[in-house]
C-alpha cells in the first residue's frame, strides 16, 4: 500500500506556513514504514531540531482505481480516519530554499501516524461537512472544518489517480488546517472526529 499526502490544502495553513495557495493540489507520498499504528508512542527522532504535527482527515481507497471522474470518486472509499503528517519542519524548510524533495523531512519512520478505527462513509451525512480536531495536553490545539479544503476529497481523488493507480487499502491524507506547532517529548496527543476520539497517543 501506499500513502499518498495532500499539501496546503486548507488555505490558513498555507498562509502560516507563507506559502501559496496553489491552484493544483500538492501530492507527496510516504511508504508503508512511516505508519505509526495502535496509539503507540512518537519517539522523536533525533536527526531535526524541531518536529511539527499535522492533523488530517484520512480517506482509506477500497477500490482499485485509475484515471477516475470527480463525479465517480465518492465510490472509491467507504472508511474516514484520522492521522497526523508528522514533520521535520527544520528540515522541510532547508529542502525548500533548494528545491529538493521534502521526503527526508516527512516520509521517515513514524511520520504517518494513524487511527486504530476508521468510520463507515455512510455514518457522515456529508464528508465536506465534518469537524475534527486536535487537543496536546487536553487544550485545543487544530481545529478543522472539511468545507474549508481548497480541494475536496473528490477532486483529490480524481486527481491523484491521473497519477497514480489507486489499490485498496491506500491511504490519502488530505492536509492539515492552521495550527500546525513543534511536539514536545511528553505530550499527549488526541484526536476527535466530530465527537468521536479516534487516536490517543504520547509523545516519547
Ligand atoms: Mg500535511
Amino acid at each position: 500500500m501506499k500513502i499518498i499526502c495532500i499539501g496546503r490544502n486548507y488555505a490558513k495553513h498555507a498562509a502560516e506556513l507563507k506559502n501559496e495557495v496553489p491552484d493544483e493540489p500538492v501530492i507527496f507520498l510516504k511508504p508503508d514504514t512511516a505508519l505509526l499504528r495502535n496509539n503507540q508512542p512518537f519517539f522523536v527522532p533525533d536527526f531535526a531540531d524541531e518536529f511539527h504535527y499535522e492533523t488530517e482527515l484520512v480517506i482509506k481507497i477500497n477500490r482499485l482505481g485509475k484515471n477516475i471522474l470527480p463525479q465517480f470518486a465518492h465510490r472509491y472509499y467507504d472508511k474516514i480516519g484520522m492521522g497526523i503528517d508528522f514533520t521535520a519542519r527544520d528540515l522541510q524548510s532547508k529542502l525548500k530554499e533548494k528545491g529538493l524533495p521534502w521526503e527526508r523531512a516527512k516520509a521517515f519512520d513514524s511520520s504517518a501516524a494513524i487511527s486504530k478505527n476508521f468510520v463507515a462513509k455512510s455514518k457522515v451525512k456529508d464528508i465536506q461537512n465534518i469537524e475534527f480536531k486536535l487537543l496536546v495536553n487536553g487544550e485545543e490545539r487544530q481545529h478543522g472544518y472539511t468545507g474549508d479544503m481548497l480541494f475536496k476529497v473528490d477532486e483529490i481523488i480524481a486527481y491523484v489517480s491521473q497519477f497514480f493507480t489507486l489499490k485498496i487499502g491506500d491511504l490519502i491524507y488530505t492536509g492539515t488546517p492552521a495550527g500546525v506547532g513543534p511536539v514536545k517529548i511528553g505530550d499527549r496527543f488526541e484526536v476527535f472526529l466530530q465527537d468521536e476520539k479516534m487516536m490517543d497517543f504520547l509523545i516519547k
